[in-house]
Formats: structure tokens, sequence, C-alpha cells
């Protein structure tokens, strides 16, 4: 099943290889790689919350890796077997989009990386109280 790119939704060419056609972003380059701040990182095809700051981590891999999804309600996983590659495919749960890989070499707790694209993010900043 290919992911339905959500009406009125601006994304760029690169944007939908990675969400539509399992495309990944050169590492290193994600705007959101070294990004610090607070706040939510949303599916940028359907606006699905997906990650929290609060789980981000720097794993030195090029792209934002995260230890845990916000709920395993909101992000999927499947076998991907792409070029021979035994890899875990991250998928978001509402809308399909392709958003990376989970690896099992993270951190405690959980032992994961959850391996993202950049590109298949939208950051909200959490609002100042
Ligand atoms: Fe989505």
């Amino acid at each position: 099943m290919k992911p339905k790119k959500e009406k009125n939704k601006k994304l760029s060419p690169e944007q939908c290889h990675i969400l539509m056609e399992k495309g990944t972003e050169p590492p290193f380059t994600g705007k959101y790689l070294y990004n610090k701040e607070k706040g939510i990182y949303l599916c940028a095809n359907c606006g699905n919350e997906l990650f929290s700051s609060n789980e981000k981590y720097d794993s030195g891999s090029g792209w934002p890796s995260f230890w845990n999804p916000i709920s395993k309600k909101n992000v999927k996983t499947k076998g991907d077997n792409a070029f021979l590659m035994n890899r875990t495919e991250i998928i978001c749960s509402k809308c399909g989009s392709h958003l990376g890989h989970v690896f099992d070499d993270g951190p405690k707790p959980t032992r994961l990386r959850y391996c993202v694209n950049s590109l298949a993010l939208n950051f909200k900043k959490e609002k100042k109280k």
C-alpha cells in the first residue's frame, strides 16, 4: 500500500521521495539533526505526533535519533528487506508514510535507535508557560 499524500500539504519532491517511496536523506544534512529545543516531532505528511524531544539523543549516525516514540500506537514498524539488508522500517501509523528505520543499538532503557529522516518530520516547539 502506498501512502497517500494529504491534501493541501506542501511537500517537496525530496520529502515525497522519502515518505512515499522509502527514500533516505543524506546523513548530516537534516535540519533537525542538532535540534535541541523542547517540543514534538510530527509526521510531515499528516501531522501525527511521532516523537518527543525528551527521547531524542545524539547517536552520531547523521540522522535525528530517538530511543522511543511518543506512543507505540503512533508509529508502526515493519520488516524491510530492501537491498538485502535486514532492517526494520518505521511507518506513521496514521498515514502509512515511511519515516526511517529502527535499530537495536540504542541507549538504555529501550536499547532502540529510531533513526528518522528530518524531511519526514515537522517540529512543533513547546510553548513557554
Ligand atoms: Fe503520517
